[in-house]
């Protein structure tokens, strides 16, 4: 009997190592070290907090706890595979699976929609072409894909531009008219804005925006960025806001690319920033000194605010790839004067140079790094038509 537990342990191990559960249920990070015993899913420790969260769904334990011999049997038997074949069973394609550097709101809702209010599960009364089912359909507080219905109606706190307070507008999401709009009074018959579907991009950005529902809205106007800040006190109607923002996305997409595969649009739906901070910049001349500036690198578009949360970018930068002559290169020419920042950023482009500079070499590697990713990925067709467009910018 004094060998049991040890034995557990190693039978744990077994179980650990089979398919499916070398990643974290939740969120896909390798080596997951909490398992939850109600749920039979091995989960990483970061999500083994958010199932804390529900204590009613999910019990958690570590793997380097003392095991019952029951214990194990129970993870032997159900482990993360048959667990996704459950709760994952009827999860859109375009719906948003987070992964482990996603905000927390993003994974909370993500595991309270799967073991909480199982969004994505066929439950008994509601086998497909069951009566259950096809009720569903009728029964406006239980239809199975709301985010699917093409049509979204709701208030959102949106930051205001000029002063930056944030009020309650009401947002419409259209498939039909592949818009988001937006209204400034209640009763208004003409949106404040039309946001194309074509052109926008939801990320969310608790930080930045201070709220832990803080969503960052992006569109090109005249082939300029606007963004917009906006949040909800309700996270899943947060979520479901961003979600039914990809399904609006995904929709406009399977139009304009007849043929092309769930696989290939998928990525395309929304997409995070791949870096954001501060820099130093200085203008084309180089000598009218250092600016410092709030960057985000989006794709190849390099932005630079005033603020983090302006509505308008001060400028963008287009960054292209190697073969056709854009280089990033660590530090600045020796003449360059008026930096306060030391760690400098050389972009050479086609057309002129841009010089940067960092207030850490920690920076100065991430934003290298970024720049790096995409100089060294050969652009895509419809890139060089985006070039033309920043080369002809006054
Ligand atoms: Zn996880």
């Amino acid at each position: 009997m004094a060998l049991e537990p040890e034995g557990n342990a190693l039978r744990l191990q077994d179980v650990l190592s089979r398919p499916g559960n070398q990643t974290c249920a939740d969120c896909g990070n390798p080596e997951p070290d909490w398992a939850s015993l109600t749920l039979g899913v091995f989960v990483c420790q970061a999500c083994s907090l958010l199932h804390r969260s529900i204590p009613h769904i999910s019990r958690v334990k570590s793997v380097q706890d003392t095991w019952e011999t029951s214990e194990v049997e129970l993870m032997a038997a159900v482990g993360n595979n048959a667990a996704k074949a459950k709760y994952e069973q009827k999860v859109p394609a375009f719906y948003y699976r987070p992964t482990h550097s996603d905000c927390k709101l993003l994974r909370e809702q993500w595991i309270r929609a799967k073991y909480e209010r199982n969004e994505f599960e066929f439950t008994e009364k509601q086998e497909p072409y069951s009566a259950g089912y096809l009720l569903s359909f009728l029964h406006p507080l239980c239809v199975p894909f709301p985010l699917q219905s093409g049509y979204r109606e709701g208030f959102l706190w949106k930051r205001g531009r000029d002063n930056g307070q944030f009020l309650s507008r009401k947002f419409v999401l259209t498939e039909r008219e592949g818009a988001l709009k937006y209204f400034n009074k209640q009763d208004a018959r003409d949106p404040k804005a039309v946001i194309k579907i074509e052109t926008l991009n939801a990320t969310f950005q608790p930080a930045k925006i201070g709220n832990p529902c803080g969503l960052q809205i992006t569109y090109l106007k005249d082939n300029s960025t606007r963004n917009i800040f906006v949040y909800h006190s309700d996270a899943k109607e947060m979520v479901d806001w961003f979600n039914s923002i990809r399904a609006a996305r995904f929709h406009y997409l399977q139009v304009a690319y007849p043929g092309a595969s769930d696989e290939e649009l998928v990525p395309k739906l929304t997409r995070n920033f791949m870096k954001e901070g501060f820099m130093e910049k200085t203008g084309p001349k180089h000598t009218e000194g250092f600016k410092k500036r709030w960057f985000t690198m989006d794709d190849r578009r390099l932005m630079y605010f005033k603020d983090p949360l302006d509505a308008y970018a001060r400028g963008e930068v287009f960054i292209g790839s190697k073969e056709n002559s854009y280089t990033v290169l660590a530090g600045l020419p020796p003449s360059t004067q008026g930096y306060h920042w030391n760690h400098g950023i050389t972009i050479v482009t086609p057309d002129r140079k841009f010089l940067f500079a960092c207030e850490t070499e920690a920076e100065q590697r991430d934003w290298i790094a970024a720049f790096q990713r995409v100089i060294n990925r050969p652009m895509r067709p419809q890139e060089y038509a985006v070039e033309a467009h920043f080369k002809h910018k006054p």
